[in-house]
């Protein structure tokens, strides 16, 4: 990457992940200089590919891309930087305990295992959830107001938002306001009859998220996802060439097209403040580097509690971001395979696209169930790629890779990792073995990383998938906490651009433009 040329910028991103690297990007190209610095030797933070057995590689954090603006992508010229898809509009196969197996093709279209009166109910369904998606969807990509301030801006955005909720119409209006703060489980019971396909729009409901599907607000994590891939346009589920990691060396390219340096293996160790504000910062190295600006992609934690320090910030300040809540549940599974696996019940064709191991609501909620006690499920809800089968270059010839979602998996189960990892990990392989028998003879090598793993790979309190979870009291004007909800914070020159805020995590690169977005709006920006 490139080298500064100076120790003196605009703007210091922290963190090269990809909300880091849309910031930088949209920075530079509004003529800023910005360097962003990185503590891996690679960009991308949770969305990167590495190997994890010789000659086999995996997305190691995100494995899907299917919340990234279209628009966004093709502003940042992301092809032009070298990104391209091995495989877009992924169908899902929920798969059932009996060899079943049910299909939802991209977009949600009914396929095989339907039964009559859900493929009925279907398109009223996608067409309500369609609207709200679209509604939220531009909460999504715009800075949340503020509340009770007098500035007109806040006013507007707040009426902007009443405005569009009243332009859904009165019928719209009324059960959006009903269903947002339900459960899933309730929702899903009283519209569909298939369990398998509850189970797989439960799991949509919950994946990434500390809930079970009957946890009030897992209508709004619904629609949450549903929003993001409506902005998605026509390929949602789609696999980068290369795993995730490709999708950030493209965003890493753009930036540095538009003048951006990019420093990895530079772990940032204080945020550098002088005369109450934000003027720099301090690497592990002990090298210092100034700018006008510091925006942090790292966690909301680290950057206030670590990199900036509680002195810096008043005590009720400090309280607050203590209590965000940060511990993951959601573990990542890879196997390295020397053949394809046949699931049962399901065309090979389906292999390429998305399977889930989530039966039904039940299934769903039991598998959370002891997640509450310190405790792993014996059956857990899945979410699994073969991305070898449409990019092959992620294996050697003829050999395969899986990459699996688990939900729910503790933080800190009782005897610790150290003692449950194995176990656990045979719990989960039992589970695919009854839906691909043979597949544990086919197994080379396989990596299990828990939430305490996937802290320490991607430097994530807790390992979570959003940097903290995403509910209603971590939600939209109050995320990630009151005073830093607008990624400007209480100090002066300091900002947020990743997960912690406002919309959240999955790999949608909205906080990063957002952020970028508002800086250069209120003329921040030296
Ligand atoms: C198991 C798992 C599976 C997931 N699957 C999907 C999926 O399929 N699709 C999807 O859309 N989303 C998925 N997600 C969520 C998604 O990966 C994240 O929400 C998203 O990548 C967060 O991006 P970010 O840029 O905000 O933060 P991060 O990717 O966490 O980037 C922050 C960066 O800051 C760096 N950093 C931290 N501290 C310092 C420091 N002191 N100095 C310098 N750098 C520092 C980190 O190294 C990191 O590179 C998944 C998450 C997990 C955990």
């Amino acid at each position: 990457m490139a080298t500064p040329s100076s120790n003196q910028y605009d703007v210091i991103v922290i963190g090269a992940g990809h909300n880091g690297l849309v910031c930088a990007a949209t920075l530079a190209r509004a003529g800023r200089s910005v360097l962003v610095v990185e503590a891996a030797d690679q960009v991308g933070g949770m969305a990167v590919t590495r190997e994890f057995a010789p000659g086999y590689r995996v997305s190691s954090g995100a494995h899907l891309l299917h919340q990234m603006p279209l628009a966004l992508m093709r502003e940042l010229n992301l092809s032009g930087h070298g990104l391209e898809f091995a495989a877009t509009s992924l169908a899902t196969t929920a798969l059932g305990d009996e060899g079943t197996g049910l299909a939802l093709a991209c977009g949600g279209t009914p396929g095989a295992g339907w039964t009559a009166r859900d493929a009925a109910a279907w398109p009223a369904w996608q067409g309500r959830l369609a609207r709200f998606a679209r509604l939220l969807h531009t909460l999504l990509a715009a800075p949340p107001p503020r509340l009770g301030t007098e500035a007109w801006t806040d006013k507007v955005a707040l009426a902007k938002v009443g405005l569009r909720l009243r332009l859904l119409g009165r019928r719209d209006m009324r059960e959006f306001l009903r269903i947002v703060g339900m459960n899933a489980y309730d929702l899903l019971e009283d519209e569909f009859e298939s369990s398998l396909l509850k189970g797989a729009l439960g799991l949509d409901a919950v994946l990434g998220t500390n809930f079970g599907p009957r946890a009030p607000g897992t209508v709004l994590t619904l629609l949450y996802r549903l929003a993001a891939e409506s902005a998605a346009g026509p390929m949602p589920l789609a696999l980068p060439r290369g795993g995730l990691g490709a999708l950030s060396l493209a965003l890493a390219r753009a930036a540095t097209a538009a003048g951006a340096a990019i420093r990895t293996a530079s772990p940032v160790e204080r945020i550098l403040v002088a005369d109450d504000r934000a003027t720099g910062v301090v690497l592990a190295s002990g090298e210092t580097i100034g700018a006008g600006r510091v925006v942090s992609s790292a966690d909301v934690k680290t950057t206030f509690l670590k990199l900036l320090g509680p002195e810096h910030l008043d005590t009720g300040f400090v309280r607050r971001v203590d209590h965000v809540r940060t511990s993951g549940l959601a573990a990542k599974l890879h196997l390295a395979l020397d053949r394809l696996p046949g699931f049962r019940g399901t065309a090979p064709a389906a292999l390429g696209g998305r399977l889930v191991v989530s039966p039904s609501l039940d299934y769903l909620e039991r598998a959370f169930n002891p997640s509450k006690y310190g405790e792993w499920p014996s059956s857990p809800a899945l979410e699994i790629t073969l991305p070898t089968v449409s990019d092959p270059s992620l294996a050697p010839a003829g050999h395969h890779v899986l990459s699996a979602i688990v939900q729910y998996a503790p933080y800190a189960p009782k005897a610790g990792w150290a003692a449950e990892k194995r176990p656990f990990l045979e719990a989960i392989l039992a589970r695919l073995e009854a839906y691909a028998p043979g597949l544990r003879n086919s197994i080379v090598a396989s990596e299990l990383s828990t939430p305490e793993d996937l802290e320490r790979e991607f430097r994530v309190p807790g390992g979570h998938w959003h940097h903290g979870d995403l509910a209603f009291d971590q939600f939209y004007m109050v995320r990630p906490v009151p005073g830093a909800s607008q990624y400007a914070t209480p100090l002066q020159g300091l900002y947020l651009c990743g997960a912690s805020c406002h919309p959240g995590g999955g790999v949608m690169g909205l906080a990063g433009l957002n952020a970028a977005r508002r800086m250069l709006d209120a003329g921040d920006t030296p």
